[in-house]
């Protein structure tokens, strides 16, 4: 209703002022096209809230208990061995701890020479002269560090009262290595063969950019030719929250994900004492970038699988949001409006730009001789690196300001949803969770999976665990844990999902 009112109140006033400047007639004749529009589009808004797929209430099933409390063990014990990206003892102890545990997957899984010494690649063979291409799931076996937050040991593993496993690494992303070695471990118990090959892959240093593991493991795929139906790898998941709207939940798979690259902005100046300044400082050159650039955000563009993305999500939405989805294409522009002050809507629809880190002189009365800041970009396909770079540039290019690159990873491709894997997750989705809607994006987070586009299409951004934003959002931040029975899910998912395929 408040859109309504304010909408009616901005009519009221552009009235008056048209009738002031061009006679009563033509506002009048003006005004009643605008109106005509404006009910046009609210007709179409009511009617599609009719026939909009709205995601049933999520009905969660009771995981296999012995499983569960399996798993549930096994993370705990994965938590207790810190495997900070970079700490090679920390890694080698949680491969031998992941050997032992799944000793009886090591003996029938295939290991595979990738290059990589951090790394896991494994195969579990499927029938011979199998003709359909392989799959492969990929997690990573490294943490962010800690942080200095906690107000507990971050590495406990431990289980609180209401059954949540705390720790490092919980839901990013251990959860998803053990959950798919504990699927495959009860797989075999229950004689299951696979009707094709299927691959696992886990990298030891994703969260630093996965140089090391999967880019290489990548790399050596590539060189004997392989190719995948296939990829899935951490990102999306089950959220029970969709677009902050309660009881709203979303299977969100990610399709594809943003590029992300920084540049240091140089601002030179007069160095020398601070009692004699000159009318601008390099600092304050600067600070009118930084002022720009926050100004005149990149231009923005709906690509195909986001505008399927805000369709679905729609009904989760308030009206006027809603109108704007409803009356598309007419109504892009308002869309971008509407969400550009929305944090977590926003980079759907552009490159997002954000000055992260600053710099300027050692001490207070010293005037810097130069100023830099750097710039963290999530490029949206569509634009590149480069093409941002450019656009720094043109904003400062009145200012005595170097834009450099310094790191440059361009957007994925983008997996198309009509495509029979895409289907196949759907399925499953349904399978576990009747009603429960499937919503494909573009993720703002970098992931292994990027990695691996030389040798598959369908690359899939997806880790079947149901969480809260609350949960989410403990994710490379303080107290970050999953529940029992989240992960005795996210297991059972995993079993159907390779059954599926
Ligand atoms: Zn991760």
């Amino acid at each position: 209703m408040t859109f309504l009112k304010n909408l009616y109140a901005t009519l009221v006033i552009a009235h008056s002022n048209f009738t002031a400047s061009f006679g009563s007639l033509i506002s009048f004749l003006l005004f009643a096209f605008i109106a005509v529009i404006f009910a046009v589009g609210i007709i179409r808004t009511i009617l599609a809230g009719r026939h909009l797929k709205r995601s049933s209430p999520l009905r969660r099933y009771t995981p296999d208990p012995d499983l569960t409390a399996h798993a549930c063990e096994s993370l705990s014990e994965a938590i207790r061995i810190p495997t900070v990206s970079g700490d090679a003892d920390g890694l080698e102890r949680f491969r031998e701890y992941l050997k032992t545990r799944y000793a009886d997957v090591f003996e029938k899984l295939n290991f595979v020479p990738s290059g990589s010494n951090g790394s896991l690649l494994l195969k579990w063979k499927g029938p011979k002269n199998c003709d359909k291409l392989p799959i492969m799931f990929c997690g990573h076996m490294d943490t962010v560090p800690p942080g200095d937050t906690w107000e507990e040991d971050p590495f406990s593993g431990r289980t609180d009262e209401e059954g949540y496993i705390i720790g490092r690494g919980a839901i990013d992303c251990k959860n998803v290595v053990i959950g798919l070695f504990e699927a495959v471990q009860s797989l075999m118990k229950e004689g299951f063969e696979p009707s094709r090959d299927i691959y696992f892959a886990f990298g030891h240093d994703e969260e630093i950019g996965g140089k090391d593991g999967a880019a290489i493991m990548a790399e050596t795929l590539h060189k004997r030719g392989m190719r995948f139906e296939a990829i899935i790898d951490e990102g999306g998941y089950i959220t029970e929250e969709h677009f902050g709207r309660k009881r709203f939940p979303a299977a969100l798979i990610g399709v594809g994900e943003k590029g992300c690259s920084y540049y240091r902005l140089t601002a030179s100046g007069k160095a020398g004492h601070s009692s004699m300044p000159p009318k601008h400082t390099a600092v304050g050159v600067l600070a009118e970038a930084i002022c720009r650039i926050e100004a005149a955000q990149p231009r923005a563009r709906l690509l195909e699988v986001i505008e399927e993305n805000v369709k679905l999500s729609a009904p989760a939405m308030r009206f006027s949001h809603r109108f704007a989805v409803c009356n598309l294409p007419f109504s892009k522009h308002l869309l971008y409006k509407l969400f550009s002050s929305v944090p977590d809507i926003n980079p759907y629809f552009r490159t997002t730009l954000a000055c992260t880190q600053v710099w300027g002189s050692q001490a207070p009365n010293i005037l810097p001789g130069k100023a830099s800041c750097m710039v963290s970009a999530r490029i949206l396909q569509g634009d590149t690196p480069k093409s941002i770079k450019k656009y720094l540039q043109s904003l400062v290019e009145d200012l005595d300001i170097e834009v450099e690159s310094v790191l440059e990873i361009p957007a994925s491709a983008v997996a198309a949803t009509d495509s029979v894997p895409y289907r196949t997750i759907c399925a499953v989705i349904e399978e576990k969770y009747p009603g429960l809607i499937c919503i494909p994006g573009i993720q703002s987070i970098t992931t292994d999976s990027r990695h691996y586009e030389p040798v598959c299409d369908n690359i899939f951004k997806f880790m079947p665990f149901v969480m809260t934003s609350d949960i989410y959002d403990k994710m490379h931040n303080a107290g970050e844990k999953i529940h029992q029975s989240c992960l005795g899910l996210g297991v059972e998912f995993y079993k159907s999902l390779i059954k599926s395929f």
